[in-house]
């Protein structure tokens, strides 16, 4: 069984480069219908917030990337990771190191200056004398000294590092905490990983931890290391490029299934296709396809894909994740038409669900006021007659719906021996207040008859106004 999982730090936002390891991770293993896993990496109680958890929980959430185990706290398990640092004492693999920080800058100094990589030079390692008092040490794992670390990373190819390279790693500090490098191969055992997929900042990181694996008698997991993700400029994506956390992008209006299709194109491709259903990303990803070099974040991509998956996405889909927008406009869900249906003849016109809300408005308020530049110049004393007559024959409809209401759009302008466009555009600033819309008798079916008609008496006392300034 194919196992993965995501292991991120609840020290800030959810950010969208950490949403595409997650994305990569869950949908690995939803293809070999295997099971993903969600960690929340507290172990830093300095820097862990419950509010970045909630954060975390909500953008996951959000996203519908769903797990079959978790969330898991590692601070729930600090018992185990104890248990296991005792094992490694028992097998003569982990040491108390008293060095103070001052010496370890000292050692560090004299390393920088005779040329040589800094690194904690050992010197505790098969310490057994008396150690010295008033020191809280820390515990260092003992690395093998010699031998090398080869990882077969699936993403980045074979990678080889000398354990001269490495030196012992401190897997709890002073006050007896454990720390990440070993925290996360204890869970990565426990929690039956086979895959570990995350961001390549981790990969200086993998030797250690592989090392870590073998003193404790675990299998050593594959491992997938995915390039950064870049701001336009070159440098690591973060907040002075823009939007970094996945619930900003929640907020400006895009779809979950289209930040998560346009976060698996980067960096990954299948063909040229550009646009993926939810089904087709889990269908087409494979690791073997993923870049090995960094991909640059791009907006107005991420924007035209927002745009492919409103045209596309079942009207209710759409209207679950519309409706908060309209709620914060004001407009009250319960005076109107189906969100659905609203958001069905909107879909072709809007970017993000912001610009959806903002067009839904007049199926649900009634405005006060036409918008200037269309009322000068549809909703003028010429219009007059179009409106009166198209108003007479609307009040009349018994069947109120689009087809008989464009049939009255029809009838009006022959009569008047006018083109369409001379009913249909007054109409559209009467009904909606502007001068865009959606297909006019579409739009007035689900304004409703009753609030038509009585925007249309607005529109021709608007007119009457014009006249009598005139
Ligand atoms: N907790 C680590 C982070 O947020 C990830 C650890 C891992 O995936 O192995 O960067």
């Amino acid at each position: 069984m194919i196992r993965t999982r995501f292991a991120p730090s609840p020290t800030g936002y959810l950010h969208i480069g950490g949403v595409r390891t997650a994305l990569y991770s869950w949908l690995y293993a939803k293809k070999q219908g295997g099971e993903f896993t969600l960690r929340i990496e507290d172990t830093d109680l300095e820097r862990s917030t419950e509010e970045s958890v909630n954060a975390i929980l909500e953008g996951m959430s959000w996203l519908g990337l769903d797990y079959d185990h978790g969330p898991i706290y590692q601070t729930h398990r600090f018992e185990r990771y104890k248990e296991v640092i005792q094992q490694l004492f028992d097998k003569g693999l982990a040491y108390y190191c008293y060095a103070t920080p001052e010496e370890l800058d000292a050692m560090r100094e004299a390393q920088k200056a005779a040329g040589e990589k800094p690194r904690y030079d050992g010197s505790y390692r098969d310490f057994s004398g008396e150690p010295p008092t008033g020191i809280d040490p820390v515990i260092r794992f003992k690395n093998p000294l010699d031998g090398d670390v080869v990882i077969d990373d699936l993403v980045k190819g074979q990678v080889i590092i000398n354990n001269k390279e490495l030196d012992d790693l401190i897997i709890a500090r002073p006050d007896g905490t454990p720390t990440y490098n070993f925290t996360v191969v204890v869970d990565d055992w426990d929690m039956g990983m086979t895959h570990v997929i995350r961001g390549d900042d981790h990969l200086n990181n993998t030797p250690r931890q592989i090392n870590l694996y073998k003193a404790i008698g675990a299998e050593v997991p594959k491992f997938a290391h995915i390039p950064m993700v870049l701001g336009e400029d070159g440098s690591r994506l973060s907040k002075r490029h823009g939007a970094v956390s996945v619930l900003q992008y929640k907020e400006e209006g895009f779809l979950p299934e289209a930040l998560l299709n346009y976060l698996v194109r980067l960096g990954w491709s299948y063909g040229d296709q550009e646009v993926f259903s939810m089904d087709e990303m889990v269908k087409y990803f494979d690791l073997n396809s993923v870049n090995s070099s960094p991909s640059t974040f791009d907006t107005a991509k991420l924007t035209w894909i927002n745009e492919q998956h409103i045209k596309t996405a079942p009207a209710e889909h759409l209207a679950t994740h519309l409706s908060s927008f309209v709620a914060q406009l004001g407009c009250d869900l319960s005076q109107g038409p189906e969100l659905s249906e609203v958001a069905n003849i909107l879909r072709d016109r809007a970017k993000t669900l912001v610009e959806m809300a903002q067009g839904a408005i007049y199926f649900y308020n009634d405005f006060e006021a036409f918008e200037a530049g269309a009322a000068k110049k549809h909703l003028r004393p010429a219009a007059e007659e179009a409106l009166t007559l198209v108003l007479e024959k609307l009040e009349a409809l018994s069947e109120w719906k689009a087809e008989a209401i464009h049939n009255v759009i029809n009838a009006t302008a022959e009569a008047l021996e006018v083109g369409m466009g001379k009913v249909g555009m007054p109409l559209r600033v009467a009904i909606t207040g502007g001068g865009q819309s959606p297909a006019i008798d579409a739009t007035a079916e689900l304004i409703g008859q009753d609030r038509c008609i009585k925007r249309l008496k607005m529109a021709l006392e608007f007119i009457e106004k014009r006249k009598e300034a005139q």
